[in-house]
């Protein structure tokens, strides 16, 4: 049997009519650039996120460059953020001239440990970066109280998170700002990149739309330098249709956890202590991926790739660790928990069409790993 990491032709073949519709209504109209589908769309993401306002632009990555440049963010200033998360987050940051200042995870949830914010506040710090990892939101009460203490701003990385929820809050709708992806893998993908930034102040979200045309309001004066940050037409048309799908393909993915939590826990593998199940802490965990922690991750991944299956390693090079950050100065053992989460964590298939047998599947070839 196989069982990919990831298959996005099963949700494709349900929503095709539309999806084709909707794309021709873009050629037909001729207007690709912004215009009607994108202003639909962030109407659509800002409610379904339950913010006042959200902007279109053309990745995730470029949501958080916007936001810090909206900050002013640049030389001699500081952000913080986690080093376990995709690189965009530190690297963003880095683009804008500003320093990235790494806080460790906690260890069962992989988000940033507020424990560990106000330690790394300097005079310097700017703005706090959250990730929420893996489609969980990070404990977001103390991560806003150090900020508002402190005076800074919180940019939540709400990539792999769009309908998560903390305290009966969305992602993105915390923060001063919150940002998306729709690159095709996340759990609102578009057919290509794509991104957005949703907010509750209404100055920062003219701001950012002023940013993502090079700064330039009126057209072709430019009191400030952006770039190009657009989000296309062709995108916000496909997202138009899949946003309305999306609970829907939340449930499944959070019935495909629950469906792992029950088989590792049949097994005897959890009770034993070889494998750590994702714990859930916050209200509406939304499963970007499910998560386990395994010492023997390597050996495992290898296995289960042998056998069929899709098991990734996300991430396995904590950010403090890459070479391009070696500036910084971090070495190994300044971060453990993020380095041992980098050598421990394993991502199962969950994707929201995956199939009973293929669930049983994978936990049956963890069993026989363990048993061999
Ligand atoms: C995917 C992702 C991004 C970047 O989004 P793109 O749309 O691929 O640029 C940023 N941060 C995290 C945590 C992500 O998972």
């Amino acid at each position: 049997m196989e069982v990919p990491a990831l298959s996005l032709r099963e949700q494709y073949e349900t929503i095709r009519a539309p999806l084709e519709a909707a794309v021709a209504e873009v050629f037909e109209s001729q207007l690709f650039i912004l215009g009607p589908k994108v202003a639909q769309c962030e109407e659509a993401i800002a409610d379904y996120c339950r913010c006042a306002h959200a902007v279109g632009v053309s990745s995730g990555t470029d949501a958080l460059l916007i936001c810090l440049m909206a900050e002013g963010i640049g030389p001699g200033d500081e952000v913080i953020t986690t080093p376990y998360t995709f690189f965009a987050t530190a690297g963003a940051i880095v683009r804008v001239g500003a320093r990235p200042v790494f806080v460790d995870i906690d260890p069962t949830t992989y988000n940033l440990d507020p424990e560990l914010l106000s330690a790394a506040v300097t005079p310097r710090t700017r703005a706090i970066m959250p990730v929420h990892l893996f489609g969980q939101m990070a404990d977001m009460d103390p991560i806003m109280e150090v900020a508002a203490q402190q005076g800074l701003t919180v940019i939540e990385d709400a990539a792999q998170a769009i309908g998560a929820e903390y305290n009966a809050r969305r992602a993105g709708s915390v923060g001063h700002y919150g940002c998306l992806s729709f690159f095709p893998s996340k759990n609102l993908g578009g057919a290509g990149d794509g991104g957005m930034v949703v907010t509750n102040d209404r100055g920062r979200a003219e701001k950012l739309a002023v940013l993502r045309v090079h700064g330039a309001e009126p057209k072709y004066h430019h009191a400030c330098i952006g770039g190009n940050f657009r989000l296309d037409a062709l995108q916000a048309a496909v997202v138009n249709v899949k946003v309305h799908h999306l609970d829907t393909w939340t449930a499944a993915r959070q019935a495909g956890a629950a469906r792992y939590d029950r088989l590792l826990g049949e097994s005897g593998l959890v009770q034993d202590g070889t494998v750590a199940l994702p714990r859930v802490h916050a209200s509406r965990h939304v499963f970007n991926q499910y998560v386990i922690r395994v010492p023997e991750r390597d050996e495992l991944a290898a296995f289960l790739k042998d056998e069929g299956i899709g098991a990734r390693v996300y991430y396995p090079v904590p950010l403090h660790l890459q070479e391009c950050l070696r500036y910084l100065g971090y070495t190994d053992g300044s971060l453990p928990e993020s380095e041992r989460a980098a050598r421990e964590t394993l991502a199962l298939p969950i994707y929201p069409e995956l199939t009973d047998e293929q669930a049983h599947y994978v936990v049956d070839r963890i069993c026989a790993f363990f048993a061999a």
